[in-house]
Formats: C-alpha cells, structure tokens, sequence
C-alpha cells in the first residue's frame, strides 16, 4: 500500500513559561506549556488528521525531551528531532497582565542551530512529503535551503512569516531598492520568495512585509498583490476574528471566521497553518481548506495555551459544518 505522503514541518519547539503580572505571581499563576511556532503547527496538524514529521532541534534537557513527549502523544513523527548537546531547548518568557495582553521574549537555544546541513541530511524526506510547513523562528538560511529542495522536488511550500521581525527588514529592501548592497540582499529574498508557493502573513506581518497597512480586507488586497508581484501565487492574509483574505489564481475573496467567545488567541496563528495544510494534503481546495483552518483557529482562541488549545478533527468539522 502506497504510505500516505506525509506534512513536514519545518521550525521551532519551545517551552512557554508564563507569568501573570500586574503583582508578585501568587500560586498557580505561573505556568509552563509546550510551544514554539514550528512545534505548534505540528500539533495543529496532527490533531486535525493529518500525518506530520517534525523536523527541528531541540537541547539535550529536560525541557527538550519533555517538549517531545508531548509531540509523540499527539502522533507526530519526531525520529528527525536533532537533540543538541552545546545548546539548551528554546524558551518564550511570556507575561500576561490582568486585561490579557501579553509581552513575550524568546531565547531561542537550539532552535538557532537548525542549520541548512540539517536540512540537506533529510531532503529524500522534504522531496517526498505532501507539502512543507514552515515559520521564522529558525535562520532564514535553513527555511531558504528547504524551500529550494522543495521547491526542485515539486513539493509545495507554505510559509507562515511568523513572528513579525524576522524577515521584514530585508524584505522591505526590495520595496525600496536603493544602494547596490540592497540589490544583493533583495536578489537574496527574491530567490527565496520565488521558492514559496502560499504565504500566510497576518495583519501585522503582511504590513511589515509590503509596507502596505492592512486594517480591513481592501486594504489586504493591496498587499496581496506586491506579495505576488515577488512571485507567490498564493497569499492569504489572517484577519483576526474576521477570518482570512485569500488571493490565488484559484480563488479570491474572505473566508470569514467563526463567532466565538474569545479566551487566549494565543497560537491561533499557529492552529491556522497546521490545519491549512491538512486541507491541501487532503486535496482540498484553497477555499475549502481555508475555511477548516478558520474553524480550527476559532475553536483554539475558546481554549488557553499554545498547544493544548489546538482541537481535534471532530471538533473542527462540527463547527465547520454547523
Ligand atoms: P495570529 O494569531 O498569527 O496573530 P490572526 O489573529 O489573524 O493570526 O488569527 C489567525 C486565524 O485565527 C484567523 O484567520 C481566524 O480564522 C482565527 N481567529 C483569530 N482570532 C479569532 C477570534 N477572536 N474569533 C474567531 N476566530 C479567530
């Protein structure tokens, strides 16, 4: 029997520490949960159905090896997780005040090592997957070589340009191309936009990424298209509670998000990607795919965490059948 082709994901694992804070945290208001963009997406996907290999590196630590315990559970593959014994598992110090704000600061460890060696070691396993998943909170070199083995295998890249500072600075470069050293850095970019085949910016990212601000889904349209114009054919674009701007040769227009009562819509981002994927691994079309992805997210922002927010399949086609 032909093994199903299976959703790699490409990125970080990290151990959010949390800590409510307009006082000294009384008990029980610190608390500890597995996350870290890449590692989120995998739960994502895996909990909605879908065959995902993790690839990452994680310390040699406790918080490392716990972080994969918690992948394992869930069904993911994570015989590829690279342990490093010079580096400690990545760490978000996040803190939360009363109103649900949160500022969060991460030291990223291990993940910061993920090299393009890493990656080359594994590319019988990127060229044969159904797609490839990956963030920014790894080099931008590594998520550069993947796509390329990707990109020559035929296989389809999403990135999800997350968070928000990682690739901006240099993409703005090729907006406003001025000195011959920006060229170099544009033409750098250029290539690695051409190698994406859907990118997933949210309302933030997409303005650092375009310069164009995206407050309403007119404005998502404006960015969408110098998105394309660097050669991406598939942009979508989160709103928030408002769902997502899609803008593809297949479909354009707002899938709209699911109403609900909002708790934590922390990973929700996250929960969107994992699940996208899902769809389009599944064979789904863009539309279609998009708007499970919005009933997972939805169903993730009613629960707290990271990863213990992210829903499983039954949930999400009950409210995206409703
Ligand atoms: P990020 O979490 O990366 O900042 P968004 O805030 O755009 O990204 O959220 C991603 C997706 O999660 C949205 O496209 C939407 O489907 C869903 N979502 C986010 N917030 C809500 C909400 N309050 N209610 C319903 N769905 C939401």
């Amino acid at each position: 029997m032909l093994m199903k082709r299976p959703i790699v994901v490409i990125g970080s694992s990290n151990t959010d520490m949390i800590v409510q804070a307009a006082h000294i945290p009384r008990p029980g208001e610190f608390s500890t949960a597995a996350g870290g963009k890449g590692a989120n997406q995998a739960v994502g996907a895996a909990r909605a159905g879908g065959s995902a290999v993790f690839l990452a590196r994680v310390g040699a630590d406790m918080f490392g090896e716990r972080a994969l315990e918690g992948l394992r559970k869930d069904g993911i593959d994570v015989s590829r997780v690279i342990l490093d014994s010079e580096a400690p598992s990545g760490v978000a110090l996040i803190i939360v005040d009363e109103r649900g704000e949160n500022s969060i600061a991460v030291a990223p460890g291990a993940n910061g090592r993920l090299s393009s060696d890493d990656v080359r070691a594994v590319s019988d396993l990127i060229s044969g997957a159904a797609l490839v998943l990956m963030q920014l909170e790894i080099p931008l070199e590594t998520v550069r070589t993947a796509a390329r083995i990707a990109h020559d295998a035929r296989v389809r890249v999403i990135l999800n340009p997350a968070p928000a500072q990682a690739l901006p600075a240099e993409l703005l470069r090729l907006v406003d191309v001025i000195t011959p050293n920006r060229i170099e850095l544009a033409q750098l970019d250029g290539e690695l936009l051409r190698l994406i085949d859907i990118i997933t910016p949210n309302e933030t990212e997409a303005e650092l990424l375009t310069g164009v601000a995206v407050s309403e889904a007119g404005q998502a349209h404006g960015a969408a298209l110098k998105l394309h114009q660097s050669g991406i054919a598939t942009v979508l674009i989160t709103l928030g509670a408002r769902g997502v701007y899609v803008s593809s040769p297949e479909f354009t227009g707002v899938v709209a998000g699911f109403p609900v009562e909002a708790v934590d819509t922390t990973a929700a981002g996250d929960v969107f990607n994992g699940v996208l994927a899902v769809g389009l691994a599944e064979g789904k079309g863009l539309e279609e795919s998009a708007r499970l992805a919005c009933a997972a997210a939805a169903l993730s922002v009613t629960k707290r965490g990271a990863q213990p927010s992210a829903p499983i399949r039954s949930e999400i086609d009950r409210l995206k059948n409703r």
